[in-house]
């Protein structure tokens, strides 16, 4: 197949190797649990083993808590390691990195996080390939093939509609496989013609960020529109919530794979096809359920903290994503030995609006961040007052530059408008429950 041939010849090119690790995911999804966890930990030992040796920060953290390599042998070892907060990270960049590494060697990469809280991170080309390869798992159990024609409902800028970097995207374009929609400029027109482009691409796959796929198919629904072929919808980026599933089955016609993932640590949570049950990618991730820094029982709620298995560039163990899970005491039915995760609670963003009726997903604001790298930004939050005001808060480090803060006020209001902005620094941001909204519409949006 020349789609192959084609894949093959970037796979040599870039020095990855994602087709071979899927297949490879593609075996181990079926082995046993115990399986499972036994490789988790032979790949637990060798990272910490090349921690200790290759990235200062956790030479000395060993040396400081008194710990060898061989004191971590297994998961019951683990909270011998202190979590890893982004603070940290932020605060310890440099020694983070793998010391014998050549700069070569390293991908730079960020990630707009779940609280509001920016990251940028190194990895190796290891990383990448597994990264690529746990996403291609989870879009296999939605019945997707990378052969097959998707539309990507997504977080793209208009100036640069055509390169958001993905690895695979020159050889999808080469075959006219991806179509691209941008999810910032939600207004009946732009949805008119999405469903038009949608009909005529025919695509079998749709991808998309909940909230705004939600506002998509309520506009479908309010036309009495169909759109028959696409076979399922995989949502990703922010938390589903069960009515905008409900909607977007019947609109579509079709069953929704939910995904998650936390790129920085190498974890994906996909739906089996057979239960639309949530499992997690035991092969290049630990995860733990952390309550007041104990581990908690299945089927108990708690923070969510990863250990990354693939990336000796930077790794991160015990990495405290930001997110809230609860694990599940049983195993799918399905037959896969990889655990389930029984909720999931990550980002919920609110909609900002403009005066001249347009909606904006509040996903705009992270993909800001991460598109322009805007750095020196700790925390923010953003909150809409009125129709004509947003206000936006941020924690800054000292890092921060004031000619990048008048660029990314040029960038909102390219979007956004003639809209008022203000911007307060604080401290920190007010958190309810410990979770950080960091879209906040104080309209009342039953009115638009
Ligand atoms: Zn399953």
């Amino acid at each position: 197949m020349e789609f192959l041939k084609d894949i093959h010849a970037f796979e040599k090119r870039s020095h990855t190797n994602i087709l071979k690790y899927f297949e490879n995911l593609v075996q181990s999804q079926w082995y046993s649990n115990d399986k499972l966890k036994e490789l988790q930990e032979n790949k637990l030992r060798l990272i910490i083993k090349h921690s200790y040796n290759n990235i200062p920060y956790y030479h000395n953290l060993f040396k400081r808590l008194d710990l060898s390599p061989n004191d971590i042998k297994g998961f019951d070892d683990l909270n011998k390691i202190p979590i890893l907060t982004k603070s940290e990270i932020q605060e310890n960049y440099k020694k983070l990195i793998n010391k014998n590494f050549k700069k070569e060697d390293f991908i730079q990469n960020s990630t707009s996080g779940s609280t509001g809280e920016p990251l940028e991170f190194l990895m190796d080309r290891e990383m990448i390939s597994w990264q690529k390869a746990i996403q291609l798992r989870a879009f296999k159990w939605a019945d997707y093939y990378p052969w097959d024609k998707f539309a990507y409902f997504w977080t793209f800028f208009p100036e640069n509609d055509n390169n958001h970097g993905r690895i695979f995207d020159p050889v999808y374009d080469k075959y006219n496989l991806i179509l691209r929609l941008s999810c910032f400029n939600l207004t009946d027109e732009t949805l008119e013609n999405y469903y038009n482009q949608i009909i005529n691409f025919n695509p079998k796959i749709l991808l998309a960020i909940p909230n705004p796929l939600y506002f998509f198919s309520k506009f479908l629904d309010k036309k009495g529109y169909k759109i028959e072929n696409i076979t399922s919808v995989i949502t990703n980026a922010e938390m589903l919530l069960p009515f905008q599933r409900e909607l977007i089955e019947e609109v579509f016609n079709c069953p929704v794979f939910d995904i998650y993932g936390a790129r920085e640590v190498s974890l994906m949570i996909g739906e089996c096809p057979e239960a639309h049950n949530k499992h997690y990618s035991m092969e290049t991730a630990i995860m733990e359920i952390v309550k007041d820094g104990e581990s908690v029982e299945n089927n108990e709620e708690g923070e969510l903290i990863v250990t990354n298995l693939t990336n000796y560039a930077m790794p991160f163990i015990r990495y405290r994503v930001g997110d809230v899970a609860k694990r599940k005491a049983e195993l799918c039915k399905c037959g896969r030995g990889l655990e389930v995760i029984d909720s999931l609670k990550g980002r919920i963003d609110d909609y900002l609006i403009t005066r001249n009726g347009r909606f904006i997903p509040g996903i705009f604001f992270p993909a800001v961040f991460a598109y322009h790298k805007i750095n020196g930004i700790k925390q923010y939050q953003i909150i809409q007052k009125e129709l004509e005001e947003i206000e936006i808060l941020i924690v800054k480090t000292d890092k921060f530059k004031d000619s990048e803060l008048i660029e990314f006020k040029n960038i909102i209001k390219k979007s956004l408008g003639d809209i008022r902005i203000n911007i307060n620094f604080v401290d920190e941001i007010p958190s309810k429950s410990g979770k950080c909204r960091y879209t906040i519409s104080e309209l009342d949006l039953k009115l638009f």
